[in-house]
């Protein structure tokens, strides 16, 4: 069996059908990954009544999944929204998501939206309680256990005029940035085994086995040394996205290659996705990396305002931080600078925007940054005269977030790339359908295959429009319908 873990770009060989020997393994669903998508696939196709394998690459589970913060977007009237007192409906979720993503799969985010609230339940019952509390500030993540907050740009002008704002973030209940859904993974695992699917660690998935017809039938797989490959009705891939890839993100992100600090783990390497490709997947929105440098907390840096090296504003600073950021990588030299007076700075919290010097005066700042002559003079002069009315006519920025910055001296923070740490991961992957079935680039389905979580493409498709908690909501909800239609194919072939 050919079981090489090709790098770079390499499209792995597929396995000839033909060439399992008789006697190979046979399992009805093999999931590829056990992060937040592949466990879920896997519990779900077990609890159909599947016969599942679970290969993990890694000595345990959890992959980027178990490092991340913990954010899970979910609305429609979640218990937590409900004791909060937020009001929310399906509607407004979808038409949100419509309205705020660049390429809208209206049919997954309906899925997404009206699954939205027994997805939560059936996240809780896997043994944990988001706590019934808000937390009302700007912040990247609660600081706390809070179970609820805005983690998205409901409350940022356009969309906050096309659909009423509902919080949708909600965190695990454990404090900090990194590792909160490591709590969920444990869990998913005690579920994962006590369902009867059988986990095998350090056995990562190489190649795929496809019949003659072009139907996924199997996966080859290597442990250390020993190689080999088994038989399946369905295989999901849940293999995790590519920011560790350095061939695969100069192809297609190469702005997350850009002294960034990459947000994954070893084996987001894009296997999972080149795995697709070798059985002839489409991919989706691969282009689309989610970066971000965000300079709160403090909420109330936000009040100031962001100019380029133009000396003009160009985003409504009260952004969620990855659409400020995707703004910022968008002007000249992709250099910003955020200024605040002295009523506004305050400590901050989230070093990852340096500050880079305090001026006396506009004019000695407008010269201490090399702006045009004049340009920062009138570009806060207009600013603070419409912010002391709680109005900004230029970026509509949110009255609660606007006060005029007059009360020198003045700090700049520089948002500028290489200079402010981004940070980043991929959005994009396999084209799927609602089920997680995997696409050819003409639409139509590859018998036997599905992927689900970073090496899929579904509802959290571009930087700018990317909410907090759609990376691991969609994986483990797409994860679960694919394991279940995974599943449903093994029974209908041994009718
Ligand atoms: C610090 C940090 C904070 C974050 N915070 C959030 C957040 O709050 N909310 C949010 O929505 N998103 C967040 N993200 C992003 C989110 O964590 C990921 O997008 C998500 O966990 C991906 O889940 P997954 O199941 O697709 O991949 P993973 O969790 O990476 O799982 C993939 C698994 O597949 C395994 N694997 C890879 N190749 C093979 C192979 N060939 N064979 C077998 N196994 C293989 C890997 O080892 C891994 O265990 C954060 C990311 C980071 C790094």
């Amino acid at each position: 069996m050919n079981a090489q873990t090709p790098a770079g770009m390499a499209v792995p060989p597929v396995v000839p059908a033909a060439d399992l020997p008789a006697d190979a393994e046979r399992f009805d669903v093999v999931v590829v990954g056990f992060g937040i998508a592949g466990g879920c696939a896997a519990l779900e196709a077990a609890r159909s009544g599947a016969r599942v394998l679970l290969l993990e690459r890694a000595a345990v589970h959890g992959g980027t999944s178990s490092m991340s913060g913990g954010h899970f977007y979910l609305g429609g009237g979640t218990a937590v929204q409900k004791a909060t007192g937020h009001d929310d409906t399906v509607e407004a979720m979808a038409r949100y998501l419509m309205e705020s993503t660049k390429d809208p799969d209206e049919e997954k985010i309906r899925a997404y939206c009206a699954g939205s609230v027994a997805h939560f339940d059936w996240l809780e019952a896997l043994g944990f309680e988001f706590e019934r509390s808000y937390f009302p500030g700007k912040a990247v993540i609660q600081p706390g256990t809070e179970g609820l907050m805005f983690t998205g740009n409901e409350k940022v002008w356009p969309f906050r005029d096309e659909v009423a704002p509902a919080p949708r973030g909600h965190k695990v209940p454990v404090p900090g940035d990194t590792e909160g859904t490591k709590i969920v993974m444990d869990l998913l695992r005690d579920r994962v085994e006590e369902a009867g699917v059988e986990v095998r660690y350090e056995t990562g998935a190489t190649n795929l086995v496809v019949d003659a017809g072009g139907t996924v039938t199997g996966v080859a797989w290597r442990n250390f040394d020993r190689t080999g490959a088994v038989a399946a009705a369905a295989v999901v891939l849940a293999a995790g996205g590519f920011v560790m890839n350095a061939d695969m993100v100069a192809a297609y992100t190469p702005a997350l290659g850009e002294k960034l600090f990459t947000l994954g783990s070893t084996y987001d390497d894009g296997l999972g996705i080149r795995l697709g490709q070798s059985a002839g997947a489409a991919l989706e929105h691969m282009d689309e990396p989610f970066i971000t440098a965000p300079f709160y907390p403090p909420s109330s840096l936000v009040k100031g305002l962001i100019v380029n090296n133009r000396g003009e504003r160009f985003v409504a600073e009260d952004s969620y931080h990855a659409r400020t950021s995707y703004f910022v990588l968008k002007q000249p030299g992709a250099a910003a600078y955020l200024i605040a007076d002295s009523d506004h700075m305050d400590e901050q919290r989230m070093p990852l925007v340096p500050l880079k010097d305090g001026y006396e005066t506009i004019e000695e700042m407008e010269a201490g940054l090399k702006l045009p002559p004049g340009s920062l003079t009138a570009t806060m002069a207009r600013y603070n005269e419409h912010a002391a009315r709680g109005e900004d006519p230029d970026f509509h920025k949110h009255p609660d977030w606007l006060a005029p910055q007059t009360n020198g001296p003045w700090g700049v923070y520089d948002l500028t790339l290489g200079t402010a740490l981004y940070a980043g991961f991929t959005l994009g992957g396999m084209a799927t359908t609602v089920d997680g079935e995997v696409r050819r680039p003409d639409g139509s389905v590859i018998g036997g295959l599905y992927a689900a979580g970073a090496c899929a493409s579904n509802i959290a498709q571009d930087g700018a429009g990317y909410c907090s908690g759609t990376q691991l909501g969609e994986g483990s909800f797409f994860g679960r319908r694919a394991g279940i239609a995974a599943a449903a194919r093994a029974r209908a072939a041994t009718r």
